[in-house]
């Protein structure tokens, strides 16, 4: 898969140089091109924002930087173009699923007030919120979600099995985890999970997951 991001903060994402997402970058197992809408920019000053038309807070992004930056770095419209917003739909468990399948994605950071509504409704496909809150840029949402789609490409985790058996993958938490040592400041591990009983530890776990889910998110549960 190849990503492009298009930011005015290309340093954020030296986020991806550590962890197991460099390291999957490092393999070339994806691609990660950040380009700096900046450079695109045909002002004299470079300048990228200009005040709202109707007056109000703030600065919004003007349309020349960003669609020419779009349309060379995807000349084609191969990719799925995509821009963080807090309008856009709610990003979750399935979609990073599903956005993980695409060979081309592209991920336009707003900044100050957002970008002019024109992008919107020319150059873009998809519109992501990360949740109901409003951030200083698109650029911390494209990181969560990068972070969550690239764990569904195939070799960037050490096992696919890690994205079989975890928390929304079948649509409850995950049941909770233990390690060594047997007993920690008194508290010892549930006994089912030693018992090397395979059928009774998922049984266990199937009933432990239901049980958190039910507590914490029973909305879960109702869908
Ligand atoms: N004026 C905008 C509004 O009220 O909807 C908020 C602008 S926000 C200060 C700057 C940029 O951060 C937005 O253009 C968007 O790209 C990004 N952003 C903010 N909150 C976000 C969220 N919850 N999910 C995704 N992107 C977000």
């Amino acid at each position: 898969m190849k990503i492009d991001v298009l930011t005015l903060y290309t340093e954020i994402y030296d986020v991806f140089k550590s962890g197991i997402i460099g390291k999957a970058l490092d393999k070339k197992i994806f691609e990660l091109n950040v380009h700096n809408i900046r450079e695109f920019s045909k002002d004299k000053h470079k300048r990228c924002d200009d005040y709202p038309f109707g007056g109000g807070a703030g600065m919004v992004m003007t349309p020349q930087p960003l669609h020419d930056a779009i349309t060379k770095i995807d000349p084609e419209h191969t990719a799925k173009r995509i821009y963080l917003s807090p309008k856009g739909k709610r990003f979750d468990q399935k979609t990073a699923l599903s956005l993980s399948k695409e060979k081309h994605l592209m991920f336009i950071n707003g900044s100050y007030e957002g970008v002019d509504q024109r992008i919107l409704d020319m150059d873009v496909d998809m519109e992501l919120s990360i949740g109901d809150y409003v951030l200083t840029s698109g650029d911390y949402a494209t990181i969560v979600i990068i972070n969550a789609i690239s764990r569904y490409i195939k070799g960037v985790l050490g096992s696919d099995e890690s994205t079989k058996e975890e928390s929304f993958s079948n649509g409850l938490l995950e049941y909770p985890q233990y390690t060594r040592p047997q007993k920690f400041m008194g508290l010892e591990v549930p006994e089912v999970l030693l018992s090397g009983n395979h059928a009774e530890i998922q049984k266990w776990r199937k009933q432990k997951s239901i049980e958190i889910t039910k507590v914490k998110r029973p909305d879960l549960l109702e869908e």
